[in-house]
């Protein structure tokens, strides 16, 4: 069955929604954007992601969005999720699937239930033919980490630092996770708590 998209960035969160599909017997289509985030190294983590998934997978560039506070872009989860509206319905989806996780609570006000829920309102209220699905919203970072190695994702080929750090010496160069910015930490205290 193709009836879902996951907005892919590359990360844990989204390579576990897009494997607990895969689980349930669905085939979804991948969509990751390019809005200028500082880590667009994620989106080539996501490409690869995809294909070792056998997933159709898309790549969208939007324009980019300024003004970020922090690790925050405000409003991002609701341009994303617009972004992905159409791109839902031309595919037929019935479900826009984001990988917002507990952890995000705090921080990140696009990430919360509530803010779920309403957007979920506004599809409703709308008649779109498609719902916001949030399967990891009620789980810890921990918990992800946890269900992702349970479902075999493999960690090493997701992407999660939003300030990579380029790495070079005279013969070559990569792109190495900075170990200290919101993402490099959660990700740290989440996979060492499953050690
Ligand atoms: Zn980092």
């Amino acid at each position: 069955m193709n009836d879902s998209i996951v907005l892919f960035s590359g990360g844990l969160d989204s390579a576990l929604c897009a494997e607990m599909e895969i689980r349930k017997g669905n085939r979804p289509r991948l969509v990751s954007f390019n809005y200028g985030q500082s880590n667009l190294i994620e989106l080539e983590y996501a490409e690869q992601l995809a294909t070792g998934m056998n997933l159709p997978h898309e790549t969208h560039k939007l324009p980019r969005i300024h003004g970020k506070i922090g690790d925050v872009y405000p409003g991002r989860n609701l341009i994303l999720i617009s972004a992905a509206m159409p791109i839902a319905c031309s595919n037929n989806a019935k479900r826009i699937i984001i990988g917002c996780n507990l952890t995000d609570y705090n921080e990140f006000p696009d990430c919360r239930i509530r803010f779920i829920d309403r957007l979920n309102g506004i599809c409703e209220q709308a008649k779109y033919p498609f719902i916001i699905d949030a399967p990891l919203i009620n789980l810890t970072k921990k918990e992800v980490v946890e269900k992702a190695i349970a479902y075999g994702v493999n960690l090493g080929k997701t992407w999660s630092c939003y300030q990579p750090k380029k790495i070079a010496t005279e013969t070559w160069s990569h792109w190495g996770e900075c170990g200290k910015c919101g993402a490099c930490m959660v990700r740290r205290n989440a996979i060492e708590n499953n050690a």
